[in-house]
């Protein structure tokens, strides 16, 4: 990617290259040509840089050697003076000097010593010291000196640093005299000290107009010695060299532009200014022409880019057109002149060209639509706007189609108006449409009948399909929505309604009857309550009825009175008159708190109370009512608690042989040993263990019991063998009885167990006959206890065969004056033996009733007149003392 980038960013770059070639040539040569100039005019400029210096250098060069040569023969004449008077003396010494002096000279002093010694000097003022200097004693200066006498010749040193201060040149000349005609011997030496300073001065060195920079360099010997003059820096960087020379010294004097070489020449600028100015007058046209022809290519390009893309566009619309059938048309508004592509021509079905005016698509429109497609068409003329259309067309071959038109204004490169448009074809859209529509109508019919099918069975699941009330769901829904509302003033009352036997109706009749018979009392409700309430049927035979109203609760217990009677009314299902009875429990809603909810438990509460009173009647809750639950409840704990606490105890009632009073039985009877109220009876709790199902397990408990007290009587030798207890239909059917009597070993008849007789023996006759059996296996005697009083069948008594039975105390109590009652208990005594079944009576309170029982034919007998129930201790007491009191009796007879 990146280097895609750079490609072409680099071939960018070569095409601008491309046209800028010449350019960059034209700038290559011009920048060449123009070094070049420089480089000459440089070379100009040092040429003439170096004349000058060489002219001015060669002025003072001249003036330098001139000065000491000039100082030189100078002194050179006072030698010659000096060698010809030999006997000088200081004055004739100082005389000669004033006079040299007098002449233009660079002098500084000069001295005389004659044979190496100075005796001479002038001036003398300062140079004092000097007198008596002996140059053959002298360390540095012996050497010259020597020199000089032994060549004959003058030599000259320095520069040399002066002791006197400054610098200068030292000339020292032999003085020879004549000592014979041509015999010359050295005489001394003479000294002169040409003062440099001055020599400089003369030599225009320190002249302040000096153009250049000179330093000078003494080349005695040959060797370079340091310069000692000027900047030695002037000797580098090829500075005008020339020699000075002056007796057997030599100098060189270097010579440099005071600015140095490197300045630059007077009309530099100027000159580079003209050349580039020359340079660009030639380049500038060059590049110019190059940028034309680069923007002329890169003009080139873009038409070209432009044209391809125009000729996709173009492609792509005519694509797009062609795929989605758009036709395009075209009219000249001041003509009426239409043209249409083949497009258009397809669409209405035509193969040749039409006549091009508007005529021609007035006459292809379905007459329903022509005018207003003309009408519209002209209005966006007019108005000089968009034109929107839609409209049938009959094409040639019959069918009909939808067009959609849009069509918009613009003018020509000849200003004439005209309107350029597309027509397509929507006739499957608009048919799409219809049949969306179809589609919706039918699908909100079908909503329409779930919503009727939802709300029916919405309606099911809130109502009894039996009777159409409302049902328990319903009634619940119902309570959550009254407990949602605050009803101020009305008062809300609940009626908890229960048949009474209604279960004997679908027993006897069937179910038939039954449906029958809660049709009826449903129908009675709806006719016996007003509108405003609110009737459910909220299980098998329950029914509750909400009522708001001011009505008071005298009021609703007649309501309930008065449904009652309603129902009771008697319905004929086939042939027969069925009848069925109500218990009515009515709570009202006295706490604005309260919820509806609990009216409704209350009214079961009051419910209970009516049915438990006697059915058939109406009870209201009241506070001592729920107490009475309360308590109900609280016994119901405690029943529970004893269970566990094993305090259930059984009590024994002896029974007796009817005619020799001994015992022959006994009947073990359920107490509750309650730990704060003591020894209860049945009564107190045996109802409510009933309602929390734990009879049967009493019923064990008192069986384990009786039949430990059974063994004890045994080891006591009392002669009682037999104990009978009372056992429940829910014990009957148990399995753990059997598993209990399993564990045991009886011996026949030792045990019997008392069967109410109020367990419908009809009605689950096989399984309680079979249960029956198997018990008897055991050799457990079966006495059906409570006889007379429940309403079991001759029939069903002979198929369970049991070896007692027991009469039922309401019919012994009035025996001793009712007649009639003494015949009943004698045809009980009949069937009894007649099927060999024994007969005990129950109840026996006096002793009168005895004798009658007996007379009648009565086998055993049990009764408080001879006997109560008593504790397990107790009996034991009362048997021991009963056998002797028997004993005795029959001894004081005997
Ligand atoms: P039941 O089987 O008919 O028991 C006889 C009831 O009559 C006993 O009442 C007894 O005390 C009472 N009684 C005996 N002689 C006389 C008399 O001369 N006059 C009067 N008025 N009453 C007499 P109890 O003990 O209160 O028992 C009541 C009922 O409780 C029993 O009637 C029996 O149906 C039931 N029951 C007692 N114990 C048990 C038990 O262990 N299991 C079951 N399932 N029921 C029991
Ligand atoms: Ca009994
Ligand atoms: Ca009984």
């Amino acid at each position: 990617m990146a280097e895609k980038v750079r490609d072409k960013n680099w071939g960018a770059l070569d095409a601008a290259l491309q046209y800028y070639v010449p350019a960059i040539v034209v700038v290559a040569a011009v920048a060449i040509a123009m070094v070049y100039a420089d480089i000459q005019k440089n070379h100009l400029h040092q040429e003439n840089l170096r004349n000058g210096v060489a002219e001015e250098l060669g002025l003072i060069r001249a003036r330098l050697e001139g000065g000491i040569n000039a100082n030189i023969k100078l002194v050179q004449g006072l030698v010659a003076v000096v060698e010809t008077e030999p006997k000088i003396d200081q004055t004739r010494f100082s005389a000669l000097a004033v006079r040299l002096f007098d002449t233009e000279h660079q002098l500084r002093h000069i001295a005389l010593a004659p044979d190496l010694v100075v005796r001479f000097a002038y001036p003398l003022s300062g140079n004092e010291k000097a007198i008596g200097f002996d140059y053959r004693t002298s360390e540095t200066q012996r050497e010259v000196a020597m020199q000089v006498r032994d060549t004959g010749r003058m030599a000259v040193t320095g520069p040399v640093d002066l002791v006197q201060g400054g610098r200068g040149l030292i000339v020292r000349y032999p003085v020879v005299v004549q000592t014979g005609k041509a015999a010359r011997s050295f005489w001394g030496l003479m000294a002169a000290v040409i003062d440099m300073d001055k020599l400089y001065d003369y030599g225009g060195l320190n002249s302040e107009n000096l153009g250049i920079e000179v330093s000078i360099v003494s080349t005695r010997g040959g060797v370079s010695n340091m310069p000692f003059f000027g900047n030695p820096s002037v000797f580098l960087g090829s500075p005008v060299l020339m020699p000075i020379s002056f007796g057997n010294e030599s100098w060189e004097i270097a010579a440099r532009p005071k600015g140095g070489w490197d300045q630059p020449a007077q009309n530099e600028g100027t000159f580079r200014f003209l050349m580039m100015l020359v340079g660009a007058m030639i380049v500038a046209p060059v590049a110019w022409v190059a940028r034309l022809l680069r923007e002329r290519q890169a003009n080139i390009a873009v038409l070209r880019q432009r044209e391809s893309e125009l000729n996709a566009i173009s492609h792509r619309l005519e694509l797009a057109l062609t795929a989605s059938g758009i036709g395009i048309w075209n009219v000249d508004l001041d003509t009426g002149e239409l043209t249409w592509d083949n497009r258009v021509r397809q669409l209405y079905g035509l193969t040749e060209e039409p006549d091009s005016s508007l005529e021609t698509w007035h006459t292809l429109l379905h007459p329903d639509d022509l005018e207003v497609s003309e009408r519209n068409f002209k209005k966006a003329v007019l108005r000089d706007r968009d034109y929107v259309a839609e409209f049938r067309i009959i094409r040639p071959d019959g069918e009909t189609r939808h067009i959609r038109a849009f069509g918009t204004h613009y003018r020509d490169s000849e200003n004439r108006r005209k309107m350029v448009g597309v027509n397509w074809d929507v006739t499957a859209d608009i048919r799409l449409q219809q049949d969306l529509r179809e589609a919706q109508r039918q699908t909100e019919q079908q909503n329409e009948a779930l919503e009727t099918a939802r709300r029916h069975m919405e309606h099911n699941s809130l109502h009894d399909a039996l009777t159409g009330l409302p049902n328990r769901r319903y009634l619940d829904q119902h309570i959550a929505a009254i407990d949602k509302l605050e009803h101020a003033e009305n008062r809300l009352t609940v009626l908890h309604m229960d048949l009474d036997r209604f279960k004997d109706i679908n027993d006897t009749l069937g179910h038939g009857a039954g449906d029958a018979m809660l049709r009826h009392v449903a129908e009675s409700l709806r006719l016996n309550v007003r509108d405003s309430d609110f009737v459910a049927r909220i299980g098998g035979d329950e029914f509750v009825i909400v009522c708001f109203s001011q009505l008071g609760e005298e009021q609703y217990l007649e309501m309930g009175r008065r449904l009652i009677s309603a129902i009771n009314t008697p319905i004929t299902y086939e042939g027969h008159e069925c009848r069925v009875g109500a218990s009515i429990g009515v709570a009202t809603k006295t706490d604005r708190n309260s919820v509806v909810a609990q009216l409704l438990v209350n009214a079961d509460i009051a419910l209970y109370e009516a049915k438990r009173r006697g059915r058939n009647r109406v009870e209201r809750f009241s506070d001592q009512l729920r107490a009475q639950t309360v308590n109900t409840k609280k016994t119901a704990d405690a029943i529970l608690r004893s269970l566990a606490a094993e305090e259930f105890i059984p009590y024994f009632q002896p029974q007796f042989d009817a005619h020799t009073l001994e015992i022959n039985g006994v009947e073990a009877l359920a107490r509750w040993q309650h730990p704060q109220r003591g020894i209860l009876a049945p009564h107190a709790f045996l109802d409510i263990a009933e309602s929390l199902n734990v009879v049967s397990q009493i019923d064990a408990t008192i069986l384990d019991q009786a039949l430990f007290q059974l063994t004890r009587w045994r080891a006591n030798d009392l002669g009682v063998d037999r104990v009978s207890v009372n056992i429940s239909a829910q014990r009957l059917f148990e399995e753990t009885l059997l598993e209990r009597l399993d564990t045991l070993t009886l011996e026949p008849g030792s045990l019997s167990f008392e069967l109410l007789e109020s367990i419908s023996f009809d009605d689950k006759g096989d399984a309680i006959a079979q249960s029956i059996d198997r018990i008897r296996a055991y050799g457990i005697d079966i006495e059906i206890d409570d006889f007379g009083t429940g309403y079991a069948s001759i029939l069903s008594l002979v198929k369970l065969s049991p070896s007692r039975l027991k009469i039922d105390r309401q019919l012994t109590a009035p025996i001793v004056s009712n007649v009639a009652q003494r015949r009943l208990i004698s045809s009980i005594v009949d069937i009894g033996r007649s099927l060999g079944i024994g007969i005990v009576a129950e109840g026996v309170e006096t002793m009168e009733h005895a004798a009658i029982l007996r007379d009648l034919g009565c086998h055993t007998l049990q009764g408080y007149a001879l006997a109560r129930p008593m504790s397990g201790d107790a009996f034991i007491d009362f048997a021991r003392r009963h056998a002797q009191e028997r004993q005795d009796l029959l001894l004081s007879r005997a």
